[in-house]
């Protein structure tokens, strides 16, 4: 190789890259003008830098990409944890709305048919109304103990249930029909279960069917 050959192909990448002085790049393109083997070499210089660049390029879209692909995953998992939530509440409530309270009225044993027919007579109106008699309470519970009820064989002589109302009635209307109730000749005591909210109710439910 020439002696100017080597000097001005280490001068090539600087040249190729418009780094070198003036000078220098006129001594380059001086030389190139007459000499092939030079000429080639920039070209293949230039080729393999475009070539970099262009891996470079292709490097930076795959990292684009996957940001993105990630991105996406993280999106679709929050939106479907959020639907979740929404689609569980929405059931929730209309669960709730669909339930209605109930209030259940205790009889004394001692009760006149007419005190009876008052009592009914006052819940009537709020709703409906279910008569539970002390035996059907005692054989309700025989049927829910299942194997266990021979623990309440006996029980029919001296049945320590009372006879029961039990009216299916609004949330709002629970505190009045107690007050009216339970002052009422022949009652025993006025009970109902309170839920507040649609997520109390949840909860009273799966306590209820675990026991
Ligand atoms: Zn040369």
């Amino acid at each position: 190789m020439k002696k100017e050959c080597e000097i001005v192909q280490d001068l090539l990448f600087g040249y190729s890259d418009g780094v070198i002085s003036k000078s220098s790049t006129e001594l380059v393109e001086n030389h190139l003008k007459e000499c092939e083997n030079c000429k080639n070499k920039l070209e293949e210089i230039k080729k393999d830098s475009k070539k970099d660049n262009q891996e470079k390029e292709v490097d930076y879209l795959k990292k684009v990409k996957n940001k993105l692909k990630r991105r996406k995953k993280i999106i679709i998992t929050v939106l479907s944890i959020l639907f979740i939530i929404i689609l569980f509440n929405v059931v929730l409530f209309i669960n709730y709305n669909l339930t209605p309270s109930e209030v259940q009225v205790f009889l004394l044993d001692d009760i006149t048919e007419e005190q009876k027919a008052d009592i009914e007579n006052t819940l009537r109106g709020f709703g409906k109304i279910t008569y539970e008699s002390k035996e059907e309470t005692l054989n309700g519970i025989r049927e829910k103990i299942g194997k266990n009820a021979y623990l309440l064989n006996g029980w029919d002589k001296d049945n320590p249930f009372k006879a029961s109302y039990t009216v299916k009635v609004d949330r709002e209307d629970i505190e009045k029909i107690t007050l009216l109730v339970e002052n009422l000749d022949g009652v025993y005591s006025v009970e109902f279960m309170h839920i507040g909210n649609p997520y109390e109710l949840f909860i009273a439910n799966i306590l209820m069917n675990k026991s």
